[in-house]
């Protein structure tokens, strides 16, 4: 009984806190304290399993990681909002609502626009019951319970009531930039980062990640008795949801503007992202007589605010390369203040971005942050003097010398360098991973140990760490060699002697591994597991494959030139050389026959069919990313089509996709889908 008492006082006191850290934004403990309580609660709750309620705080994680989300059809559509981008824009708004409602003047409601992702959320009695996605607008994807894994979402709320009502999940600024630093691929802007999110198929992923929503409006609410927009904000509020705390009633158009303007004042101090603010008709009654066009509703509007622009000198263009060995130019500036925020920093995308600006050193530029955390340059000023030549990108990668690649169709370039310091450990866990060598139990973690301790140095290092016989003993002589190496290993999760002594079995048994495998450890830029089992099966060892000429290359169907080239590039290399060198004095040879691929049957992957210009993406880069997911491209739509993607000006397809009943994938979520994809490969 006194568990029963407890258990109950710790899920009022958890809910207190929630509401204090979300709602009021004033937290009265620190996150160790609420832990304890968490902790507290959940031991407790282990104990008298007969006392757990769906509607618990510790039920937040409980879903399985799923194959794919239900598609579930909206009640009400979710509609997006017409954008308006000037003061006159919004003038005109009101005055097609006052013509249409034959009124002189019309009450408003001003809200932030939150930048975010959409999401419906349905409660049953009060208790919090399913969560949607907006999709393509009338139907999105069940994501019930990733929402239940954001504290600022109460599970229950403080009337037992049905009512759908609909927010936007976002991602504070603070905890995305501490997330995007665990991250071997960054989301370039925290929108970006809460949708990948939420489109995770694993809840407790998306636990980890700092997700929060404000709700902002009513959805599917039958019996709603609630006049205004302004009032049902305070209703929402009351039922224990998190409404933003700024919005206004304003009357009339000129208030609207006045309280825009001072809504773009607050921007840089706010802690997370708006792109502008929301103008909504503030009387229900109204909204309904206005009604919507088939794409939004006549009754609300968008104000976008204007991008934050600045001007600068551009001092120097200098190159990072990235864990993944991606090699990206970034821009050195003149410190200068935008939107309350110094920068000295700018992103130049790639060599064909630099070209195409044509932005050199010592320019003049107009740099802007638009949503977009990092700043980026949006062009030059004409210079009064002489400029200075081109900037010519590096051939050879700054940290390790070798050469850089341009993958073929894309405007990145990579280091070729098997051992660049970069790109190290990046690479050790590729050729670790299951469709490579497939050493069990060497993954992120492990190898990011192994190389801090001085254990291993480089890949041919991995097999030096073989045992000798004597395992005992094999163990006391590298202990011996760093003190720190048994315990520090032993001190990760679910390590003991016992799996020190297993990673050494996998180590051993990869030597196994057939020629197609090795190949595909290699990392050799834009040849996968596929290419890589045909270079195998075409030139039978090692030797042969290194020694390929682009001619020869050129005779397989599935290389084009660009990879070819690429290819020889890779083996021609100094690093590449003493890799496969050493590998081979090791017995790593790629002569066994474990793991030989089995050539898989075309029916098993699904087929996407492309139809209009997909923003920021060109065709080989979405083909890229659909092979990634595990499908293949189709340039027409048949019955075995599983989906069509479709960008602006859609062609013919998208009419006999319908027609057929196919899947439609907007631009918009193929992009999504694209990021849940690296998630899965990145984590
Ligand atoms: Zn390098």
């Amino acid at each position: 009984m006194k568990g029963e008492l407890r258990i109950d006082e710790l899920r009022g006191l958890i809910r207190y806190h929630d509401d204090k850290y979300y709602g009021n934004a004033s937290p009265e403990i620190s996150d160790y304290e609420y832990d304890q309580l968490m902790h507290e609660l959940l031991h407790l709750e282990d104990e008298h399993p007969e006392l757990i309620r769906e509607d618990s705080p510790s039920r937040r994680v409980g879903g399985q990681p799923l194959k794919e989300f239900a598609t579930i059809p909206h009640t009400i559509a979710m509609l997006s909002l017409d954008n308006t981008y000037s003061y006159d824009e919004l003038r005109d708004f009101d005055i097609r609502v006052k013509k249409l409602l034959g009124r002189e003047e019309i009450e408003y409601t001003v809200e932030l626009k939150i930048d975010g992702v959409s999401a419906s959320l349905i409660y049953h009695q009060g208790e919090f019951q399913q969560g949607v996605t907006r999709g393509n607008g009338m139907e999105g994807d069940d994501i019930t319970w990733n929402l239940r894994t954001i504290r600022s979402i109460p599970l229950q709320l403080n009337e037992s009531m049905d009512i759908e009502v609909r927010g936007e999940v976002y991602m504070p600024v603070k905890g995305f930039e501490a997330f995007n630093q665990t991250r071997d691929v960054p989301f370039a802007n925290p929108r970006n980062a809460a949708a990948g999110s939420l489109h995770m198929l694993d809840p407790k992923q998306v636990a980890k990640r700092p997700l929060s929503i404000f709700i902002h409006s009513l959805g599917n609410v039958p019996n709603w008795t609630i006049p205004t927009q302004e009032q049902s904000l305070c209703k929402l509020q009351g039922l224990g949801l998190v409404v933003n705390p700024y919005h206004r009633l304003c009357q009339g158009i000129d208030e609207v503007i006045t309280y825009c303007q001072e809504c773009e004042k607050l921007r840089p101090d706010l802690g997370y992202e708006i792109d502008g603010t929301v103008v909504k008709v503030n009387s229900l009654e109204f909204q309904k007589r206005l009604g919507v066009t088939s794409r939004s509703p006549r009754w609300a509007v968008a104000y976008k605010f204007t991008a934050q622009q600045a001007t600068t000198i551009l001092k120097d263009i200098i190159i990072q390369v990235g864990r993944t060995g991606a090699l990206t130019p970034v821009a050195i500036l003149e410190p200068v203040e935008l939107a309350g925020v110094k920068i000295s920093r700018a992103t130049l995308h790639n060599e064909d971005e630099i070209k195409r600006k044509d932005i050199r050193i010592n320019d003049r530029v107009v740099i802007e942050r638009s949503g977009d955390v990092i700043p980026k340059i949006v062009g030059v000023l004409p210079a009064a003097e002489g400029r200075n030549a081109p900037f010519i990108f590096p051939t050879t990668c700054p940290e390790c010398g070798a050469m850089v690649i341009r993958l073929e169709g894309e405007a990145r370039s990579f280091c070729s360098g098997v051992n660049c310091p970069a790109g190290r450990q990046r690479r050790i866990e590729y050729f670790a991973s299951k469709g490579c060598m497939n050493i069990e139990g060497m993954g992120t973690s492990v190898v990011k140990q192994l190389l801090e301790e001085g254990i291993i140095e480089d890949i041919p290092s991995i097999y030096t760490l073989r045992k000798n016989g004597d395992s005992a003993l094999f163990l006391e002589e590298k202990i011996g060699r760093c003190p720190h190496f048994s315990k520090r290993l032993c001190s990760l999760e679910g390590w003991g002697d016992k799996s020190v002594e297993n990673l050494l079995a996998s180590i051993e048994e990869s030597t196994t591994r057939s020629l197609n495998r090795l190949i595909n450890s290699l990392g050799i830029p834009q040849v996968g597991s596929k290419l890589s089992t045909v270079l195998a099966e075409h030139f039978g060892s090692m030797e042969n494959v290194s020694c390929a000429t682009q001619d020869e290359l050129l005779n397989i169907p599935d290389i084009g030139p660009k990879t070819a080239a690429n290819i020889v590039t890779f083996f021609s290399q100094e690093q590449t050389k003493s890799l496969l060198a050493s590998l081979k004095s090791l017995g790593i040879n790629g002569k066994g026959k474990e793991g030989a691929a089995v050539p898989r049957s075309r029916g098993d992957e699904a087929e996407f069919v492309l139809t209009g210009t997909l923003p920021n993406l060109s065709r080989a880069e979405a083909t890229e990313i659909i092979q990634r997911l595990g499908g293949r491209t189709a340039d027409n739509v048949s019955k075995k089509t599983s989906a069509l993607i479709v960008g602006d000006k859609p062609g013919s397809k998208l009419k006999k996709a319908q027609q057929l009943g196919i899947r439609i994938i907007l631009a918009e979520e193929f992009k999504e889908m694209a990021m849940v994809g690296i998630d899965k490969n990145g984590e």
